[in-house]
């Protein structure tokens, strides 16, 4: 079946400039595609700068790793049952000299467009690792800390990734089988093609690295898929907590959401916890672990450090 998307620019009376019409209709026409394909989209001057920005975006990406401008933040996963900080997830900071500081919305569709999340993320997974490895050996007590990285679905789908996780494994000289990496996937990701998924998750796995499903419960999904994956742990998305405490549905929707998953063996982790209410509710309900500003945004390593030795508990 052959399906067409349609860009279509309107001329003023006397436009001569047929290429600047060509290239405006080229760019409704991505926009077309964008927007869901089978589409048409007349031009407008807006979505030239939008074009611009995200051309700007594309070709600094570029020169970004080796200019040294990417650095991670790390957010604290606290165990609900110790009050203690078990675990980071690892979170991609952009300093982009022109722009300033730019979060993972502002690129990483473009970094995923282009396939330099795939540099990129083994950049995030050897910091990451070797971060985890100075808190393990440096610090009494942490030797159990275990590090979360996020994988985009594009990663995943990359032949090499078990190697480049094996590889950056072995280089932070750490010990799979005392686990100390979590993977994190978004729920929609794992959807896209299941039996792809499994095999790839599989090999991961043997690797002695966990699986987490990331914001779970956005993807719309039937929760049979949690069946035919060997993930580990869930991580319940932040639009839910944000609702504790709020609505009595949404307290509801939590509790058979941990229920499920505890029931299932799985791990749950609550994402996006702002204050107290909702952490004292989410430990009643037995969730496992938690992260959230409540407890503590995510910092630069330095800032983590002197977390890690004051020890807090919540
Ligand atoms: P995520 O993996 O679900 O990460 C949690 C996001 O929620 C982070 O946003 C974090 O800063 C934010 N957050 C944490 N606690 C709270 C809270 O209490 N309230 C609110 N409102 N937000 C909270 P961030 O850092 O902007 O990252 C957004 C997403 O970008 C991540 O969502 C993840 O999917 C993706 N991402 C981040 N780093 C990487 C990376 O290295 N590689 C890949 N592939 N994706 C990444
Ligand atoms: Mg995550
Ligand atoms: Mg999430």
């Amino acid at each position: 079946f052959v399906g067409a998307s349609i860009g279509v620019v309107l001329a003023t009376p006397g436009t001569t400039d047929v290429d600047g019409l060509v290239r405006d209709a080229d760019i409704a026409m991505y926009r077309a595609k964008a927007g869901g394909r089978g589409r048409f989209m007349f031009f407008e001057e807006a979505m030239r700068a939008v074009i611009q920005a995200r051309h700007a975006t594309d070709s600094a990406l570029h020169r970004a790793l080796e200019r040294e401008e990417f650095s991670l933040d790390y957010q604290p996963v606290v165990d609900l049952g110790s009050g203690c900080i078990c675990g980071m997830e690892a979170l991609l900071r952009w300093d982009e000299p022109a722009r300033g500081r730019l979060w993972p919305a502002d690129f990483l569709s473009s970094a995923e467009d282009s396939g330099l999340i795939i540099p990129i993320g083994s950049w995030v997974l050897g910091t990451a690792l070797d971060q985890t490895a100075v808190w393990r050996r440096c610090l009494p007590n942490r030797d159990l800390l275990t590090m979360s990285v996020n994988l985009s679905g594009r990663q995943l789908l990359e032949p090499g990734v078990v190697d480049v996780v094996a590889t950056a494994l072995a280089q932070a000289r750490l010990d799979p089988r005392a686990v100390c990496l979590c993977l994190e996937v978004t729920e929609t990701v794992l959807l896209e093609d299941i039996e792809a998924m499994a095999l790839r998750l599989t090999a991961l796995k043997a690797l002695g690295v966990r699986l987490a499903v990331d914001d779970f419960g956005t993807g719309y999904a039937s929760l049979n898929y949690l069946q035919g994956l060997p993930v580990d742990i869930l991580k319940v998305d932040r639009a839910f907590i944000a609702g504790l405490g709020v609505d009595e549905k949404n307290l509801a929707i939590v509790q058979s959401l941990i229920n499920m998953g505890r029931r299932i063996g799985l791990t749950v982790v609550a994402e996006g916890v702002e204050n107290a209410e909702q952490l004292a509710v989410l430990r009643q309900l037995g969730c496992d672990m938690a992260q959230g500003f409540h407890m503590a945004r995510p910092l630069p390593a330095e800032k983590i450090t002197e977390l890690l030795q004051r020890d807090p508990v919540w």
